[in-house]
């Protein structure tokens, strides 16, 4: 389903959980429980870019940024491990 935030268009697949490991974490996200705040990518750009494939860059900041910015996720969409 898109959805347009910003002008920036957000294809998400609804149906799948999805989980990214840099070796010291793993971030888990579930498609069916964000609501599209933004505060994800508005925070750390490097790591969470709707506009890229995978949308979530695990390398792209270090664990401790990665696992703040998870715990801003208003819906739970977003979890770590
Ligand atoms: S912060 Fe959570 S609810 Fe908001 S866009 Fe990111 S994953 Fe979705």
């Amino acid at each position: 389903m898109p959805v347009t935030f910003n002008n920036i268009i957000l294809i998400f697949r609804m149906d799948s959980v999805k989980k990214y490991f840099n070796g010291e974490v793993t971030v888990v996200w579930q498609p069916k429980l964000c609501i599209h705040s933004a505060i994800c990518f508005h925070g750390l750009p490097n790591v969470f870019n709707p506009k890229e494939r995978p949308w979530i860059k695990i390398d792209g900041a270090a664990t401790e940024q990665i696992i703040d910015q998870v715990k801003k996720c208003p819906s739970g969409a977003l979890s770590f491990y």
